[in-house]
């Protein structure tokens, strides 16, 4: 039978051979009982190296991957227990290659859950297909990733690499009730790290954890100018600019300012077309009555043509075209506060893309100066705020970095969830996160999303 042959034969170099194979239809499940036939005078006690007696005979049962489609399997090895002659010692007879050490699962299975596990199968259907329990297969796998990460580590320590410019962002973790910190090499891709929660203290983790000489070189680090990331890398790595991101300042001018007057000024209207509509229960003259109907059906229009114009505004207006253009300049021409704010915006994507410090200094105090004294409030608020960080802004024209690049890698931590389904252990999902990181595996990783 194929089944005796392929396990016969991996076993044949060892100490037993097939006794039985058992088939329980119900369960979908195959025994294949092994008996040792090892010699007692081969047996030595682990302790003081004397010869032992069989006391009794043990069984074993090891996981092993299926050969039949549907069907687990399970090895039990029987085996002796002996009793050491001289100083008395009982112990058990050695399963040698059999058994992957640490779990109840052969040897050969480990391998084969290694290669699935290369494809991003999610661990529960692993599972369910091998029988094999959820925590063996992911601690399988956290060998596995563990020991490619290393390798990793060896290869740019050997090439004596040193990371020159970093990006740090959190994201969330658990459909967004905990966050997590992570830190990437912008240039190489690798994440460096990562931590539980998105505070500065979570993130002084980092510092307190990885190996600080080796960010010697570091240049410059992109991060968000929210969190109070920056305080850390001054301290730790002072001789690295921060860079704040572009894309998290234009979101919040986005949703804080553009998002926040967009609104005000939608509503103005809307309290303006109740008041005609007020007017109208009590006028009687016919002639009056349709004109402040038109007049209440206006402001709706309008309210609702601001209200819908959330994505024009926050688009480049380079891109804009046809009809949508059309109704976003007539918009604007009538609400100055919104055609200030998405000046300003336009404006503030300019500076992004300066390249003199000396330039962008002068220009981003521009800004701020003419936000201050917009008399627009969430303007003026914003511009308060983002002034102290003049520098980390300007430092954008040295070094134009961002988190776009960690930002992007969220595709694959949505990929390391449904890997790890259901799993709570947060240590293995990092790990997990930082092997999806490995240039070797994001090459894989491109086939597969
Ligand atoms: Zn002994």
């Amino acid at each position: 039978m194929l089944n005796n042959y392929i396990t016969a034969d991996l076993f044949n170099c060892q100490q037993f051979t097939l006794k039985s194979i058992d088939f329980n239809e119900e369960e979908s499940s195959a025994l294949l009982t092994y008996i040792s036939q090892e010699k007692t005078s081969a047996a030595r006690c682990p302790d003081c190296g004397g010869r032992a007696y069989v006391q009794s005979r043990n069984t074993c049962d090891l996981k092993d991957m299926p050969v039949f489609y549907g069907i687990t399997q399970t090895i039990r090895a029987e085996i002796h227990r002996y009793q050491c002659r001289v100083c008395g010692r009982v112990f058990t007879e050695d399963l040698g290659m059999l058994r992957h050490p640490g779990t109840r699962i052969t040897k050969r299975a480990a391998m084969w859950l290694r290669g699935l596990l290369q494809f991003h199968i999610p661990i529960s259907a692993i599972s369910r297909f091998t029988g094999i329990r959820w925590n063996t297969i992911s601690r399988i796998h956290r060998e596995y990733m563990e020991e490619k990460l290393e390798q990793r580590a060896t290869e740019l320590r050997e090439k004596k690499y040193k990371p020159r410019y970093l990006a740090v962002d959190e994201f969330a973790v658990h459909k967004g009730h905990t966050y997590a910190t992570c830190v990437m090499d912008l240039e190489e891709g690798d994440v460096l790290w990562v931590g539980k929660g998105r505070s500065k203290e979570d993130f002084r983790k980092f510092f307190e954890e990885y190996d600080l000489s080796l960010l010697s070189e570091v240049k410059a680090v992109a991060m968000d100018m929210n969190a109070s990331y920056h305080i850390l890398v001054e301290k730790h790595l002072p001789q690295a600019r921060i860079v704040y991101d572009r894309y998290h300042m234009q979101a919040q001018f986005g949703k804080d300012v553009l998002g926040s007057v967009r609104l005000e000024e939608a509503k103005a209207h809307q309290a303006r077309s109740h008041e005609y509509q007020d007017a109208l229960l009590r006028e009687a003259d016919p002639a009056k009555r349709k004109e402040t109907k038109a007049a209440a059906r206006e402001e709706l229009h309008t309210y609702s043509a601001i209200k819908s114009s959330r994505w024009n505004l926050l688009m480049s207006g380079r891109k804009l075209k046809g009809s949508k253009a059309e109704s976003l300049k007539q918009i604007l021409s009538d609400h100055s506060r919104l055609a200030l704010c998405y000046a300003m915006k336009e404006e503030m994507s300019e500076l992004f893309e300066l390249d003199d410090p000396d330039i962008a200094e002068e220009r981003w105090t521009a800004w701020f100066n003419a936000a201050k004294a917009s008399h627009i409030p969430q303007l003026v608020k914003f511009a308060e705020l983002k002034e102290k960080r003049l520098e980390g802004l300007i430092s954008h024209a040295v070094y134009p970095i961002s988190t776009g690049k960690l930002e992007g890698f969220n595709n694959k931590i949505k990929v390391a969830k449904r890997i790890g389904y259901g799993f709570r252990n947060d240590d293995y999902f990092f790990t997990l996160i930082k092997y999806l990181s490995l240039p070797s595996v994001r090459r894989r990783f491109h086939t597969f999303c």
